[in-house]
């Protein structure tokens, strides 16, 4: 008898029920690729990790080396206990996020800070971690988060921003539930002032109540449809962040993508399968990142395709992006019908601003991934731009970049159930603690938080 499945790799998981770390293997068939672990004490089960075989097999071609990072802990029991970074760690920080409060004025069943109840982090602690990320990243981090809880409820939230503006980070983002954007003309007001290298990160799981009263137990549609156009207003650039769920919004995920490509201030949607962190397991029917890749293609009649979306060289396994550009017609895909895997040693280690950067200082000697070969890719991204775009000044390109652009970008965070060793050790995505370490985005939510709560009192 043949097996039911063909085996792709090794990895090391974590046991779905007793939460030990134990052997798995990769494996993949018709209906999708699955980790599969075998506990001694709780027995065989799986876990899907990819619903399209296809999308996970192209991975391979785009990956490539990390960037070596300075790190904090040693190599004592292992990972993902020795967070970190620890010598084991794969990947740099490509984004750093400072979770300011534990407070929210919301209660999300699935949050993964669970927030509601606690406290701020002083302004003094604050700037100590801005300044240990800044030098563990050797002076060039580039990318901080600002969070939660909900950070707009910090008293001291402009000041925040402002002080990561001065201390040279090149993108800060407020990740926001956007209650308070909705509210509060004069806070966006504020925010304004710091366009250029400034975004929110804007909770937008769909443009329906059912949506919000099932992830977020409140009627929110109208707040973030207020939201919305109070960043118009002020044109604050704005990434909408979905997080998806089967038999929730997944079907809405093409709904989502039209209604921010049709707004001037919404610059990209980052679509988050749902992680699972909390009391609740991911039952049979989890959504996966492919997954998302797919009912895109299908929601928006092939407009936009999965082929479309490169993952992302420094996280192939959990990151997927894509960039579309305007023309006449509408936006179209710069990825389109172009294998860009050769060019993967030329795109950086770093998360979603690398072809708006490039554009916004695009000049007659431009490359955008810096090698030769992709002049033809070039060439096509040249028909896109207005015939006297060379002659535009730094803030005219920066303007043109911000509309004619947009971003489609799918992360998918590793939990105990779907935890994978390669997956985790390439995780960029860091949580800055108030120790001064940086521990992975998916390794805290797993096993380090609670360790962390005693900030937030
Ligand atoms: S997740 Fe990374 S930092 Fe944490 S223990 Fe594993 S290798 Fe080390
Ligand atoms: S809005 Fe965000 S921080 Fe607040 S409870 Fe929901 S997920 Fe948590």
């Amino acid at each position: 008898m043949d097996r039911e499945y063909i085996y792709h790799s090794h990895t090391r998981a974590l046991c779905s029920k007793c939460g030990n770390l134990i052997d798995g293997k990769i494996i993949y068939n018709q209906n999708g690729v699955y980790i599969l672990k075998n506990c001694l004490v709780c027995g065989e089960h799986s876990e899907i990790l990819e619903e399209d075989y296809k999308y996970h097999l192209s991975k391979a071609k785009f990956d490539k080396y990390g960037t070596i990072s300075s790190v904090q802990t040693a190599y004592r029991e292992g990972c993902p206990y020795d967070c970190g970074l620890c010598p084991s760690h794969d990947q740099h920080t490509c984004i750093g996020i400072i979770e300011i409060t534990k407070r929210c004025n919301l209660s999300c069943e699935m949050c993964f800070a669970k927030s509601g109840e606690g406290n701020d982090l002083s302004l003094e602690q604050i700037e100590k971690m801005m300044d240990f990320y800044m030098e563990a990243e050797n002076g060039k981090a580039e990318i901080l988060q600002i969070s939660g809880g909900e950070p707009t409820l910090h008293s001291d939230i402009i000041k925040i921003i402002e002080m990561a503006k001065i201390k040279g980070f090149k993108y800060v983002m407020l990740n926001t539930n956007g209650i308070r954007i909705a509210e509060d003309e004069d806070f966006v007001k504020q925010l304004s002032a710091f366009k250029g290298g400034f975004e929110v990160y804007l909770q937008f799981d769909g443009l329906n109540d059912y949506v919000y009263e099932k992830l977020r137990h409140e009627k929110l549609a109208e707040i973030k449809k207020k939201a919305i156009d109070n960043l118009s207003k002020f044109c604050i650039p704005t990434t909408l962040v979905a997080t998806i769920e089967n038999d929730v919004n997944d079907k809405y995920i093409g709904e989502i993508l039209v209604y921010g490509m049709d707004l001037k201030c919404v610059r990209g949607v980052n679509f988050q399968p749902i992680s699972y962190y909390g009391l609740v397991a991911p039952g049979p029917n989890r959504i996966t990142l492919s997954g998302v890749l797919n009912r895109i293609e299908a929601q928006t009649n092939k407009m936009i395709m999965t082929s479309d979306f490169i993952p992302l060289p420094c996280n192939v396994e959990r990151v997927a992006i894509t960039y579309l550009f305007k023309n006449q017609k509408g936006f179209y895909p710069l990825t389109r019908d172009r294998d860009l895997s050769e060019f993967k040693d030329s795109i950086g280690n770093t998360f979603v601003f690398t072809v708006e950067d490039t554009l916004k200082n695009f000049n007659e000697d431009s490359k955008i991934f810096n090698v030769c070969k992709c002049c033809d890719f070039i060439n096509d991204i040249k028909k896109h731009l207005p015939k006297n775009f060379l002659l535009f000044s730094k803030q005219e390109k920066m303007e043109f970049v911000d509309e004619n652009t947009f971003r489609i970008s799918v992360s998918s965070f590793v939990d105990k159930y779907n935890f994978d060793m390669k997956s985790i050790q390439k995780e960029c995505v860091h949580i800055i603690t108030p120790d001064l370490k940086r521990i992975p985005f998916s390794a805290y939510n797993i096993m380090h938080r609670e360790k962390y709560d005693k900030y937030y009192i």
